[in-house]
C-alpha cells in the first residue's frame, strides 16, 4: 500500500534540507501529500518553567523567525504541492503525534544522529517521535559533523 499523507517534522536548522528531500522522494514515488511541520518549544520549559521574567516577546520573535523560515521552505520545495504547513507551540513528539493523527497522515519522517549511550541522554527527538507514533515512522540518519 503506498503512503498517501506523509508529515515532515523540520527543526529548521540547515539539517532539515536532506529530511525534506527524502520525504520529498517518497512522496513523489508514492502519489502522497506532503506537509511540513516546525514546533516551537516555550521557552520556559526549556528554562525548566520557572524563570523570573517575561518571555513573551522573546517568545513571540522566535515564532516570528519560524514562520518566515518555514516560507521560504516552501518556496524552495515547489514541485511537490505542499499540502500544508503547520507551526505550533508545545512539545515536539506530543504535537507530531497529535498533527499525524488529525491529519490522517500514514508516515512521520524525521532526521536522526544516531545517538547513543551517554549521548541519547540528552535527547533524541527521533527515538521519542518513535515511542507510540500513531502511524509508521522514517528517522532519516544525518551526517554528524566529523
Ligand atoms: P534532534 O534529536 O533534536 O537532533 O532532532 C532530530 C530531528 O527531530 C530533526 O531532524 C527533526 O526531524 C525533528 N525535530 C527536532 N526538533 C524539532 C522541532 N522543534 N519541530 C519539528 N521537528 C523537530
Amino acid at each position: 500500500m503506498p503512503y498517501e499523507h506523509i508529515l515532515v517534522a523540520i527543526d529548521l536548522t540547515e539539517e532539515c534540507d536532506p529530511v525534506i528531500r527524502r520525504a520529498r522522494e517518497l512522496a513523489v514515488s508514492n502519489g502522497a501529500k506532503l506537509s511540513l511541520v516546525h514546533i516551537v518549544e516555550p521557552m520556559a520549559m526549556a528554562f525548566g518553567g520557572d524563570v523570573p521574567m517575561d518571555l513573551s516577546q522573546l517568545q513571540q520573535q522566535q515564532f516570528d523567525q519560524a514562520k518566515e523560515k518555514l516560507e521560504a521552505l516552501k518556496l524552495k520545495y515547489p514541485e511537490v504541492r505542499i499540502g500544508d504547513s503547520h507551526l505550533t507551540y508545545g512539545q515536539p513528539r506530543q504535537e507530531i503525534h497529535q498533527l499525524a493523527k488529525a491529519q490522517g497522515c500514514d508516515l512521520i519522517v524525521v532526521g536522526s544522529h544516531g545517538r547513543h549511550g551517554l549521548a541519547l541522554l540528552l535527547g533524541s527527538t527521533a527515538n521519542d517521535v518513535l515511542h507510540g507514533a500513531p502511524c509508521d515512522v522514517l528517522a532519516v540518519r544525518l551526517k554528524r559533523p566529523e
